[in-house]
């Protein structure tokens, strides 16, 4: 059986033969992962209504791609209080979100409560808002910091009212490779295991790798596998999002950037090797607004949303910080080919 016929038998592929996909013609490698965007999804592209809220960036971890934590290259720390937090989400819930995106940096100074509580007196005044927050990493760093549990961490996020985990933290697995861009923080072992765990409870969550850096393609092969390999175990992840490096104001030192050839061909094969994984979903955050409306023709169907504020890639040199707006957004959609469908935090459509 050729390697074309396998993946339109959705027969899962080696690490060797996945990589072979690199070496083919990116308009060929298009077509195949469009086929099977198709099949699921027709022409439809996803996005919702969303609010990003990052309530601090003193961190207790120092990895190398990262500009938003307070350091040297930033110096300007801030520690949201809980009633800013509320504040926030009143306003955006005003603006019409569906869903807070809740991420922080690991600070070791605000007790665990000011990490969980806030979920709770989000969900009482808006028991109707998706709170998806709280990524492995910041698990991780819970764990340790506060003598508990995975499992422990874990329910009380259900108990506090987190509906879904984001995907972040997961950069790359490949473990030399993480050491130097982000050693003493979660571990791919344990970044897998939390989803697991969290996956076990019946809760959906999504997995992120970041790409562009000091990887190679093989890294990025590996990194699939070992998603798509847990995805074959638990069915839990809903959303598989490539980010694109942000080369700004960080201490990783990168000279080969990606070219766009190389990110859309990131993109199809992603498609390709994770077919148990829904949602390819192109974070135009990272990827710009141009690239991931043209990576819909290489798979990806969906362009997450309209954020309306964004702290972490902003930092690095991303121009995301004031989010958009959804008509420009579905405009957007609708002028690049495809149909615009506003979607809830779990893939329901509206
Ligand atoms: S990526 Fe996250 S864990 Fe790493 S330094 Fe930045 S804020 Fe801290």
């Amino acid at each position: 059986m050729t390697l074309k016929e396998k993946i339109q038998n959705n027969i899962q592929l080696t690490l060797d033969e996945a990589l072979e996909l690199y070496n083919w013609d990116l308009i060929e490698l298009g077509q195949l992962a469009s086929s099977i965007r198709e099949e699921k999804f027709q022409r439809k592209t996803y996005y919702n209504i969303n609010r990003h809220i990052n309530p601090t960036n003193i961190c207790k971890d120092v990895c190398q791609f990262c500009a938003y934590s307070a350091s040297r290259k930033n110096p300007n720390q801030y520690t949201m209080t809980h009633d800013e937090i509320l504040q926030t989400v009143e306003q955006s819930v005003q603006n019409g979100i569906k869903e807070v995106h809740i991420v922080s940096a690991h600070n070791p100074n605000t007790g665990l409560e000011w990490y969980l509580e806030i979920f709770q007196k989000i969900k009482e005044k808006h028991p109707q808002l998706h709170v998806k927050a709280m990524t492995a990493a910041e698990i991780h760093f819970l764990s340790e910091e506060y003598n508990k549990t995975y499992d422990e961490i874990i329910d009380m996020m259900v108990e506090y009212g987190v509906d879904s985990m984001p995907g972040g933290g997961a950069e790359i697995f490949d473990e030399k490779i993480r050491k130097k861009v982000c050693g003493g923080k979660v571990s791919s072992e344990q970044w897998l295991q939390i989803h697991k765990l969290w996956h076990k409870r019946g809760k959906k969550s999504n997995a992120t790798m970041l790409f562009g850096h000091i990887e190679s393609r093989e890294h990025r092969i590996d990194h699939m596998i070992r998603l798509r390999d847990l995805q074959n175990e638990t069915n839990g992840f809903n959303a598989f999002i490539p980010l694109v490096y942000q080369k700004e104001n960080n201490f990783l030192k990168v000279t080969d950037f990606p070219t766009a050839q190389e990110i859309l061909k990131t993109f199809a094969i992603s498609r390709i090797i994770l077919q148990n994984i829904p949602n390819l979903k192109a974070y135009w955050v990272t990827s710009t607004v141009k690239l991931a409306l043209l990576a819909q023709e290489f798979g990806a169907n969906d362009l997450d949303g309209t954020i309306e504020k964004e702290s972490i890639n902003s930092a690095a040199g991303a121009k995301s910080a004031n989010g958009m707006q959804q008509n420009e957004f579905v405009e957007l959609i609708k002028n690049s080919g495809f149909d615009p469908v506003e979607r809830d935090s779990l893939y329901n459509e509206f």
